[in-house]
């Protein structure tokens, strides 16, 4: 189908072979379908009809952000870009074989400023990938909060998954009490401080907020 096209309407057995390839494409571990009507803007931010001005569901995955770094390089920010464009490209090629249209968003961020345009970790829990913690990371239920996460709009209507209905973060406070910036409050997280860690402690912090999170790493979820 061609973007001027009506969406098509995917059947459940569709979604279920469509979920199905992508699964099995290099280093996805999971993959769920959000709504893109239930998206909230973030301040400041814009929403995914900006990148594809018809959009109706979003397809979320996510992978392991150590097979990522092993698999494309340990530069974080190249690394992750050049997983999610080779990633994206092989879901649109997967959603052309089911004639439906597809539009990857690579997000560079807002200029200036310290977060995307639109917030993938709301679209993965609008997926059912996961929730929220204290860590202010996506926690997902097999691989916690070390994963990175990926989004291809469609225009096509694809039954949603629902958003999970247990809390994943165990408020165990150890990212807040391990953070030696003091970036992680009880309500707030300070992105700012945060991205200039290096700068207030001469050196890089380790990310203790991540490594240290229980949820998906030690058998307890
Ligand atoms: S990355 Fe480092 S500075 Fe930022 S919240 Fe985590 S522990 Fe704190
Ligand atoms: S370290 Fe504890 S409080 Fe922080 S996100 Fe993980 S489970 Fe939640």
């Amino acid at each position: 189908m061609n973007e001027k096209d009506e969406p098509l309407i995917v059947t459940d057995e569709q979604k279920q072979a469509l979920e199905h390839e992508i699964r099995t494409l290099p280093l996805i571990k999971d993959v769920g379908v959000a709504d893109v009507s239930s998206y909230k803007q973030i301040p400041g931010g814009s929403t995914p009809y900006e990148f594809l001005h018809d959009a109706k569901t979003a397809l979320v995955y996510v992978a392991k952000t150590e097979d990522v770094l092993h698999t494309y390089g340990k530069w974080y920010v190249v690394s992750l870009n050049h997983f999610l464009k080779q990633t994206n490209d092989r879901i649109i090629t997967v959603l052309k074989r089911h004639g439906l249209h597809g539009r990857g968003v690579i997000d560079e961020g807002t200029k200036g400023d310290l977060i995307g345009k639109i917030s993938f970790r709301q679209l993965a829990v609008l997926a059912g990938l996961g929730t929220i913690g204290k860590n202010t990371c996506l926690l997902h239920p097999v691989y916690g909060p070390k994963v990175v996460i990926g989004v291809v709009l469609t225009n096509s209507q694809i039954q949603n998954d629902d958003p999970l209905d247990t809390e994943l973060c165990l408020d165990c406070a150890l990212c807040l009490r391990k953070c030696l910036t003091g970036a992680i409050r009880n309500d707030c997280f300070d992105r700012y401080v945060c991205k200039n860690r290096r700068k207030l402690l001469g050196k890089g912090c380790g990310t203790p907020c991540i490594d240290l999170c229980p949820v998906g790493s030690s058998g307890k979820i």
